[in-house]
């Protein structure tokens, strides 16, 4: 029988963009084919501050085509401060991108990498494994661009419907489902402040709505303001957590800096037809160029992609390529020798690409984190 092709658009970006782009399509292929799977077919297009000023268009149609008629997305980060809109606004094409597709489920795993030290004093800070999963389309969010200012005052408008909190919790329910599965405990922690928003009371109701499908699941409740204390006094508590945009922008980042800063965090935005996996990072441009980056978080978005392809194509060759380019992250940092230069270290890109494609072409296929 002959075997499928994947489609993959693949949006570079901007800054260190490229820089993380290419050894991740790399990895990617170099586990497809570890899985016995054909490599994929790579449809390269452009997007961001450098689209803009060069074709005057930050998410030409052509972009937006690409991505409608692939299998999966892999985006590495836009934007550059100096180019902006008329406005002054910053280019945010990736952003646009969630609106166009319709990404409502940005989810963040918080997973430590053996061998990268996060910064918890507790031992079972080092081996965290939950999944933040952020409404990516609405919140606070949805009032980009449309806020109001006068002499006087500001606002901006938090909206949440139910049609956007009901999907995004069960997207939340399901993936719990899929973890406990996998051994997990088969938790949702609704994470709101429906002690006092009306929308947040509203949100917590259609949640709860949303968890009775799911009687196999455990439903808990956390203020933001206290979850974020958990988060750094006992985040190992969690396992499936889901919020509203904003909250979840900026826990997001707070989870990120427990498994060892953004260079380490992979994200994906997921809709019903479609898919972007990005690292949780920008384009940095103040290390642009200088090969300083750390790439990690854009192969673990791109093992990221190989797990989703493999529930929706139905192909556990996918999920064992996503576990031969995880595994070969963790036994690349596993010694504590590989650190990376946000972490005061002096790998960058290269060092990192190399080790990681290494640890990949060591990797066994009767290795049991495959199987
Ligand atoms: P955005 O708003 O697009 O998310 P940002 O302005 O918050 O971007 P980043 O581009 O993520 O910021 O950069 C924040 C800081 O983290 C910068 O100092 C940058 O150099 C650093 N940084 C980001 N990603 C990496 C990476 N992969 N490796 C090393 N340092 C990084």
């Amino acid at each position: 029988m002959t075997k499928t092709v994947l489609e993959l658009a693949i949006l570079p970006g901007d800054g260190i963009g490229m820089e993380i782009t290419k050894p991740c399509v790399e990895l990617v292929q170099a586990a497809l084919q570890k899985a016995g799977e054909p490599a994929a077919n790579e449809n390269w297009l452009e997007a961001g501050a450098g689209a803009y000023t060069k074709l005057g268009n930050a998410l030409p149609a052509e972009t937006i085509d690409g991505c409608r008629k692939a299998d999966a997305i892999l985006l590495a980060a836009m934007g550059d401060p100096e180019v902006r809109y008329p406005d002054g606004t910053e280019i945010i094409p990736q952003i646009d991108l969630r609106f166009e597709l319709d990404l409502y489920a940005g989810v963040r795993p918080v997973r430590s990498v053996p061998g990268i030290k996060g910064p918890l004093a507790d031992p079972r800070g080092n081996q965290l494994d939950f999944v933040l999963v952020r409404e990516s389309t609405e919140g606070l969010f949805a009032s980009v661009g449309k806020g109001t200012r006068d002499d006087d005052q500001a606002t901006d408008t938090q909206v949440i419907t139910r049609k956007g909190t009901a999907r995004v919790c069960e997207f939340a329910f399901k993936l719990a489902q899929q973890r406990k599965a996998r051994g997990y405990v088969g938790e949702v922690t609704s994470v709101d402040k429906a002690n006092v928003f009306k929308s947040m009371a509203f949100w917590r109701d259609v949640f709860d709505e949303a968890s009775e499908g799911y009687s196999d699941i455990t439903k808990k409740y956390g203020y933001v303001d206290a979850v974020a204390m958990e988060m750094v006094r006992r985040p190992w508590i969690y396992d499936v957590m889901v919020t509203e945009n904003m909250y979840g922008d900026i826990l997001s980042d707070l989870a990120a800096g427990l498994i060892g800063g953004l260079g380490m965090a992979p994200s994906a935005d997921i809709g019903d037809e479609h898919a972007v996996f990005q690292p949780c990072h920008g384009s940095a441009p103040d290390i642009a160029g200088t090969g300083k980056a750390n790439p990690t978080a854009m192969f673990l978005s791109g093992a990221m992609m190989l797990e989703w392809l493999a529930v929706e194509k139905g192909n556990k060759n996918y999920d064992r390529a996503a576990l031969f380019l995880r595994s070969a992250v963790d036994d690349a940092f596993a010694e504590g020798t590989l650190v990376s230069t946000e972490r005061g270290g002096d790998a960058g890109v290269a060092e990192i690409s190399a080790a990681v494609g290494q640890a990949l072409v060591s990797l066994n296929n009767n290795d049991r984190r495959i199987a």
